[in-house]
């Protein structure tokens, strides 16, 4: 069984309009339990599209999206936010680290959400940040850390509460090509030492040959890289 599958997924954006756009096009896509499979498409073709709607964020107009066999068509607002807080880790090309709380902070947050214990919470998000190698920069706010280190810190807060999935969009869009490398590698080893399944939407063609597998957005459907 796929960690996540998307079946004869569409998705028009202003329909019946002059600026209707048909973003997907009974688009399908698998990804298995720990795999790793990159995203490449152009601006504009509709990745954060489907990475909203594989991960809850947004819904297809038509077909199934199933994550860890459970199809969430259908599905309330309520259940489909719930399964998205306990299934689905999120990372941005910008950290969206709230500025206010230390980094260790941040990751013990959305725990606390989730109902963990505040303890637990600390000890996760201090293992986490140990193993993307900034154990250190626990007590800073995002502000005195460099971008590589804001993104690693996003990095495990999408991890926080133990996702079975991982979304990325452009995570190291924003960093130059030598932090990109570094921080994506730490991704790589988080991602691997957890077992987690990763969609990751990215335009460095190096990033995503380091992957499992490379799939592209093609006039709405998505084809082997
Ligand atoms: P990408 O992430 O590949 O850049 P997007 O999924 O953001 O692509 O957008 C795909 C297309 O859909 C673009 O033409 C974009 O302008 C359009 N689009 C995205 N979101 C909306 C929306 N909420 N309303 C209308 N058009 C949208
Ligand atoms: P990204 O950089 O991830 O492709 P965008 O800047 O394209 O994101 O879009 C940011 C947000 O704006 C998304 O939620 C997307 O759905 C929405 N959006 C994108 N294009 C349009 C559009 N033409 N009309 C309305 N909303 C849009």
């Amino acid at each position: 069984e796929a960690m996540l599958a998307l079946e004869g997924v569409s998705k028009t954006y202003n329909k019946g309009r002059e600026n209707e756009v048909r973003v997907l096009d009974e688009a399908a896509l698998q990804v298995r339990a720990g795999e790793m499979v990159a995203l490449v498409a152009p601006s504009g073709a509709g990745k954060s599209t489907l990475l909203h709607i594989a991960g809850l964020l947004d819904t297809p107009d038509s077909g199934t999206v199933r994550i860890g066999g459970t199809d969430y068509t259908g599905l309330s607002d309520r259940r489909r936010t719930v399964a998205r807080r306990q299934e689905v880790g999120f990372v941005y090309q910008f950290h969206h680290l709230l500025p206010e709380f230390t980094a260790l902070e941040n990751i013990v947050l959305p725990q606390l959400a989730n109902g963990i214990a505040r303890a637990e919470a600390q000890t996760r998000a201090a293992d986490l940040l140990a193993r993307v190698g900034i154990g250190a920069r626990a007590d800073h706010r995002p502000s005195a850390m460099s971008g590589g280190e804001q993104q690693r810190v996003a990095f495990c807060r999408a991890l926080a509460n133990a996702p079975r999935l991982l979304l990325a969009d452009e995570p190291t869009g924003n960093l130059d090509p030598a932090t990109s490398d570094q921080v994506f590698g730490a991704l790589m080893t988080l991602v691997r030492e957890t077992g987690l399944s990763a969609l990751i939407a990215t335009h460095n063609l190096d990033l995503a040959a380091r992957m499992d597998r490379v799939v592209r957005l093609d006039q709405g459907q998505v084809v082997a890289g």
